[in-house]
């Protein structure tokens, strides 16, 4: 077939690309490394943004918006956080082109800048310097703000949805007046984003911290959620960090106490990017292109009527609408294609390829044995069933679809997590089937850049529900506190 997807295991990452280009979720674009979110990609971010977004002001958070700018002066106050990004800053240097002697358009000497403007890779700088004007007491926290927006980083390698340069992303930005109460709020939104992630999602992910080296530039703590992705890599899904008052500090920004005394202001910040996307589709697709979880699907049910004349055209479509209405009425997302320039076996492969999770087929021999045929996305089962309690049967339908991703995810995932006690057997999985793997490290830096260095693989997170046994660490037999969790990533 000429828009078949390559297998996943003939070459993983071509069905990758494959699927996020003939699910028509983005296309490269002309500028290296960002992409163009096609309407399903969009879509898929719109129901992701909305789900977000209401989770964000359940737990108390309203939005607001920065410049995309930000003054290089700023971004240099926050010794860190400059360092973390000054390698990936996209710079403003001229407000101007013009043409020189060669009639090619140069930027306009007359036009630099007096100060450079960063893109912004994140907005804690330019956001810290506000937050210094606007609290002056105890009274005026905390302020709980997110924004949606697009960022920039120049990043050297990209993979669609998985690693632009630009991309989309929601940042928060807290302040607080104690220390409790920044860390209370960091975990609480990594429960909101492991809440989206499984519950929404249906992706299960481990919830840890980085360590000291995988920390985000100038944050104290940076508490993640982890992915493990259907060929064995690790996807870091989301962040939230704790930044204690390292912003504060370097934006001056104090608040007086109740006993008028001044303090610096604690802060975290946290983020999920259209990176979600490419979790969702390395998490569940396969070989046939995109599977969705109905919850974030557009469409989660698309009627494809069949008819071979006018008269049975005029009969089945009549059927069909008002098995839409009813759809409809019960809040199912439905859409009816009636496009007459498409045979209904291609409409079949085109929304298998673009993960609608459920099709109904309906034609004059459905209508006479008042029937339609049901076809699971998920699994590729069909069945003719009664149009009777059909609705009831979709709505059970989607919820085991989304249950079945999620639970198929998990077993996968355990199938995949290994415990290892010796480097010889860390070196033989993580070479040769891949996964979580779970063992002992000393907690020093140098043993895991070593083993980075030997293995490619990285400690994705220190588990909050590791067991806490103490062991020694595999590679130098020195003391461990407990296992921690290993993966190769993205
Ligand atoms: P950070 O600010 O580095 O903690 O990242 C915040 C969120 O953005 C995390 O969930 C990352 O997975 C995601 N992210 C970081 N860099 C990129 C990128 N180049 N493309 C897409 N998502 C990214």
């Amino acid at each position: 077939m000429a828009d078949a997807v390559t297998s996943r295991e003939s070459d993983y990452s071509q069905w990758y690309i494959d699927v996020v280009r003939k699910a028509k979720l983005a296309d490269y674009s002309p500028v290296r490394g960002c992409m163009v979110i096609r309407p399903n990609g969009y879509a898929l971010w719109e129901r992701m943004k909305e789900t977000l977004d209401g989770l964000f002001k359940a737990t108390g958070h309203e939005n607001f918006y920065f410049p995309l700018f930000i003054p290089e002066r700023f971004l240099a106050r926050e010794a860190e956080h400059v360092e973390g990004f000054a390698k990936e800053c996209a710079v403003v240097t001229h407000s101007r082109l013009t043409l020189n002697e060669e009639d090619e358009l140069i930027p306009d000497p007359e036009s630099k800048l007096e100060e450079n403007l960063i893109v912004r890779p994140t907005s804690e700088t330019i956001i810290w310097n506000t937050y210094a004007d606007w609290i002056q007491s105890y009274r005026d926290l905390p302020l709980l703000y997110n924004q949606w927006a697009n960022v920039v980083r120049w990043e050297m390698r990209t993979r669609l949805f998985l690693r632009t340069m630009e991309f989309l992303w929601q940042e928060g930005h807290t302040a607080h007046a104690s220390k409790e109460e920044a860390v209370e709020e960091a975990e609480r939104m990594l429960d909101v984003y492991a809440t989206f992630a499984e519950d929404y999602m249906a992706i299960p992910v481990v919830r840890g911290r980085k360590t000291a080296s995988e920390r985000f530039a100038g944050a104290v703590d940076t508490l993640c959620i982890e992915a493990l992705m259907q060929d064995g890599k690790a996807l870091q899904a989301g962040t939230s960090h704790f930044l204690g008052q390292n912003f504060a500090k370097a934006f001056d920004c104090t608040y007086t106490d109740e006993n008028n005394e001044e303090q610096y202001v604690w802060a975290t910040s946290w983020g999920v990017s259209t990176r979600l996307i490419g979790a969702l589709i390395m998490t569940h697709s396969d070989d046939q292109g995109l599977v969705l979880p109905p919850k974030l699907a557009r469409d989660q049910v698309v009627i494809v009527p069949i008819y071979f004349n006018d008269e049975q055209r005029t009969q089945v479509l009549e059927e069909a609408q008002r098995i839409q209405q009813e759809l409809d009425d019960a809040d199912i997302r439905v859409k009816l294609d009636a496009d007459d320039n498409q045979k209904p076996g291609w409409k079949f492969n085109e929304y298998e390829l673009q993960g609608v999770p459920l099709r109904i087929g309906i034609g004059p021999r459905d209508i006479e044995n008042d029937n339609v045929e049901l076809a699971r996305r998920d699994t590729r089962e069909k069945n003719i069933v009664p149009q009777d309690g059909l609705v009831a049967r979709i709505q059970d339908t989607l919820t085991d679809i989304q249950d079945g991703l999620f639970q198929q995810a998990l077993e996968r995932r355990e199938a995949h997590t290994t415990t290892v006690d010796s480097y010889d057997a860390f070196k033989d999985v993580i070479e040769n089937e891949g996964g979580f793997v779970k063992a002992h490290w000393d907690g020093t830096e140098a043993t895991e850049a070593r083993i980075q260095d030997e293995t490619g693989a990285t400690i994705r997170c220190i588990p909050f529900d590791r067991d806490d046994e103490p062991g020694e660490d595999m590679l130098t037999g020195e003391h461990s506190e407990g296992r921690v969790l290993f993966a190769k990533a993205y």
